[in-house]
């Protein structure tokens, strides 16, 4: 069995996260043949990426989702580098301004969902609204309980509209959060990613892992599937998002649109262009 399947969160399936191990590599090292590996899905997934935008039919919407120093970003610059940068975007989500909270939670999300042809990746996403929107209380239970089956939904409108769905879960245990903050606090050109709030949400690790693990357990659907990737290691996090990313991109069996043209008839204008552009660099290169 591929790595790749331990790492999916079954439909229906009750998740605890403390039987995920954040350092789990699935016998993989970091090193040459890792790396080459990777190298080979970025070069594929450069392939695939330009098909789908050829194809013009499908789109690929792609959320992440993890507490601070998870590696959000990290990996979407992994996934992002090896695609070319028209047909892509990236999308973060923030405390919601003003406009955005006079309206219901996934008026944000539906605008911003990948057109076909393209790529969009969430740095974090609707899901925040039964993530940290719980933790906090910012609406009663009564509100935030209905939201599953709300973005079950949702997201199934966008399945039937050809956009597939793929959401990570970034795993990393409080030690390798509290390593990550250490590296950012010695390093003055990554200061600005710095939040008080980082070490205040810290300190509700337990109740982010209750309702990471509720999260994952009712909206892990077959039409879009959670997976939750052991981040602790950020080349196996890489490692394992690009597999799954370029797995399921080659399942979509985008189609590279046949011409509109007629390519025999463009050939024989292409021959005579060619013999017009001897004929005027001839003119031009004439000495009277
Ligand atoms: P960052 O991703 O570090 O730039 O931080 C964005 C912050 O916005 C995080 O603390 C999120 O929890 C918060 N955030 C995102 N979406 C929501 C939401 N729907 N309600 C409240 N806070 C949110
Ligand atoms: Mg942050």
């Amino acid at each position: 069995m591929s790595y790749i399947k331990s790492l999916l969160i079954k439909p229906g399936h009750k998740v605890r996260l403390s039987k995920i191990d954040p350092d789990f590599t699935a016998g993989f090292k970091d090193d040459q043949s890792t790396q080459d590996k990777m190298a080979k899905h970025t070069a594929r997934l450069r392939d695939l990426q330009y098909h789908l935008y050829a194809e013009g039919k499908q789109s690929l919407l792609i959320c992440l989702q993890g507490l601070d120093g998870a590696g959000k970003d990290g990996t979407i610059n992994h996934v992002l580098g090896a695609m070319n940068p028209q047909g892509t975007q990236v999308h973060g989500f923030k405390v919601p301004s003003k406009e955005e909270a006079a309206h219901d939670f996934l008026w944000r999300v539906h605008k911003v969902t990948p057109g076909k042809g393209t790529v969009t990746i969430f740095n974090r996403s609707h899901y925040e609204d039964v993530l940290v929107v719980r933790v906090h209380n910012l609406v009663p239970k009564s509100v935030w309980s209905q939201r599953y089956e709300m973005i079950n939904e949702f997201e199934r409108t966008l399945v039937s509209s050809g956009t597939r769905i793929l959401k990570f879960y970034l795993h990393i245990s409080p030690e390798e959060q509290l390593k990550r903050f250490a590296e950012r606090l010695k390093d003055p050109a990554r200061h600005w990613k710095i939040s008080e709030s980082d070490y205040s949400e810290r300190q509700l690790w337990p109740e982010y892992t209750k309702a990471y693990e509720d999260c994952l357990s009712k909206t892990s659907t077959k039409h879009a599937p959670w997976y939750a990737i052991p981040s602790n290691n950020k080349w196996f996090r890489n490692l394992a998002v690009g597999k799954i990313v370029m797995e399921t991109m080659r399942e979509m069996k985008m189609k590279i649109p046949a011409p509109t043209i007629d390519i025999d008839d463009i050939e024989r204008k292409y021959a005579a262009a060619v013999r017009s552009a001897k004929k005027m660099h001839r003119e031009l290169n004439r000495i009277d």
